[in-house]
């Protein structure tokens, strides 16, 4: 383990050490693991949080706030669509009634109620 020249996005620590057999870089202060390379994980659950603090989203938005890769992004939001969970109108993608009660829901379990 060696320290990396990162802050950790959690706690702000500048302890953080790179793991070089996988290549991860771990907070020493809170734990937190932060993954090289590859674009922050995003799922059906963070993209429907922009869409529903931002109503409407375009591709490049969506990418630009998730940080995630093209590829990861694509997929999520085409599993999106075929589940009815978010329309795309004019290049711009929002949440349908159905993704907004699925999205309650899901907050509901995220806060474990
Ligand atoms: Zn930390």
């Amino acid at each position: 383990m060696r320290f990396a020249k990162t802050v950790c996005p959690i706690c702000g620590s500048k302890e953080v050490a790179r793991d070089d057999l996988k290549g991860d870089l771990l907070c020493t202060n809170c734990g937190h693991i932060i993954t090289r390379h590859e674009t922050r994980a995003v799922g059906k659950f963070e993209i429907a949080q922009h869409l529903k603090r931002e109503g409407k989203l375009t591709f490049e938005q969506l990418k630009e706030i998730t940080k995630s890769s093209d590829d990861r992004l694509f997929g999520v939001l085409q599993s999106m669509l075929s589940m009815g969970l978010i329309d795309e109108l004019g290049g711009k993608y929002h949440l349908t009634k159905r993704g907004q009660r699925w999205y309650r829901q899901r907050l509901g379990q995220e806060w474990g109620y």
